[in-house]
């Protein structure tokens, strides 16, 4: 399926923005990894695989297996060479079967090359993760392949423990050949059948993951009927006119305060790694991109940051976070409508407001939460507390009519 034929509705929006964000990681070089969860019939593969039509197109040394850059080749032909021809090729999407073996996911000996008759060399034939190098790879049943494939999950540990990854090829007879891979892993999952969530089943693997994506059933008889019509009117050309997105990461900041934020966040809540505070910043970063701003700010940080979060924190604490950030997100809102800025923001409505569905639920469990504390507070004031406030409160009054009586005089 394209995807401008995929039916955009509230249950599948974090997903189209994450593939979004994914699209414009691949094409900046600066790559994100991200896990989509949901049940069957949700249509999260069928969502992903749309997502090749949305890929650009990359230059690489012709003829080049592992997509060389011509400028910095790194595969072990092209490595010591220079003035490389060069050819555009479609950015790689290459998928990993939950059942798929090492030598087909890392490399093997390259059979054609050994028994070609004329001139038989023992030569590497790489696998689909070499061969992703600059693109994307899909994982599908991720939890399927951690629980019955531990030797596959270390090779995806590599790949996505460092920014580029590394991936090691070894074949008896031959030298080990180890060389730098800059990919994006994309994986699916349904945390409700066997063997249940990957979070479960290797917590490391589960770290390795930017961001936690969820999808949902569409709730909605008009788009059902959508789907079924696969109607043209979707969100994704509405948007594709509104954006005019920026690929390159350097021209883009994190406003100050935002960053003050996230750094307060790791230490307040004892976060266990730092990536989920790295993964964050990113996001941010690539959200802004995409709708062509240079800085990045809370309601940015508000599109993303439950996605890079939800793995790495109990339910209880995000429900916490977002209460803060949903406040950070009104100021910023408004101080963005006051009438010099108002016309030249034409994304003010992102965060909670552009994703209703995934902050509903926080915000319905989130204002219960504030009108017992709110309660609490009341209680907590003493009357001498009440007291000096009003004392101040009038002390300001004085000096104001103070200030305007002396203007009154000068006159
Ligand atoms: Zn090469």
């Amino acid at each position: 399926m394209e995807w401008q034929n995929v039916v955009f509705h509230q249950g599948n929006e974090e997903l189209q923005r994450f593939i979004e964000i994914g699209v414009l990681a691949a094409k900046a070089g600066v790559p994100i990894h991200f896990h989509v969860e949901g049940v069957r019939g949700t249509g999260k593969t069928t969502l992903i695989r749309a997502a090749k039509s949305r890929l650009p197109q990359l230059e690489r040394v012709k003829d080049c297996r592992y997509n060389c850059e011509a400028g910095s080749p790194h595969c072990p032909e092209h490595q010591s060479l220079t003035g490389l021809e060069s050819e555009v090729v479609d950015t790689p999407f290459l998928e990993i079967s939950h059942s798929a073996k090492v030598g087909t996911v890392v490399g093997s000996i390259d059979l054609d090359k050994l028994t070609s008759v004329h001139n038989p060399a023992a030569a590497i034939l790489p696998g689909t993760l070499p061969r992703a190098h600059r693109g994307i790879v899909f994982v599908d049943e991720i939890n399927r392949l951690a629980d019955t494939s531990p030797a596959l999950v270390d090779v995806l540990l590599d790949v996505m423990g460092t920014k580029p990854g590394r991936v090691q090829i070894e074949e008896t007879g031959l030298p080990t050949v180890e060389m730098p891979v800059n990919l994006n892993v994309w994986a699916a999952s349904n945390p409700d059948e066997e063997p249940g969530p990957l979070q479960e089943i290797r917590r490391q693997l589960a770290d390795r993951f930017d961001f936690v994506v969820r999808i949902e059933r569409p709730d909605q008889p008009e788009v059902i009927r959508s789907i079924m019509n696969a109607s043209a009117q979707n969100m994704a050309i509405s948007l594709e006119a509104e954006k005019q997105p920026l690929s390159d990461l350097s021209l883009i900041t994190l406003d100050e305060q935002a960053e003050d934020f996230l750094s307060n966040l790791y230490i307040r809540y004892r976060l266990e790694s730092i990536r989920g505070i790295q993964a964050a910043r990113l996001g941010a970063l690539l959200h802004a991109a995409l709708y062509g701003r240079r800085i990045a700010g809370f309601s940015d940080l508000a599109a993303i940051l439950p996605a890079a979060l939800r793995h790495r924190i109990e339910a209880p604490k995000l429900q916490e976070i977002a209460a803060a950030l949903g406040e950070e997100v009104v100021s910023e809102q408004k101080k963005a409508t006051s009438p010099a800025k108002a016309k030249k923001d034409p994304a003010k409505d992102r965060g909670p407001q552009r994703y209703p569905a995934l902050w509903r639920g926080l915000w319905q469990r989130l204002s219960k939460k504030q009108n017992q504390s709110s309660g609490k507070t009341v209680a907590v004031n003493t009357p001498q507390e009440e007291k000096q406030g009003a004392t101040q409160q009038n002390e300001e009054k004085k000096t104001a009519n103070a200030l305007t009586n002396q203007g009154e005089t000068n006159n």
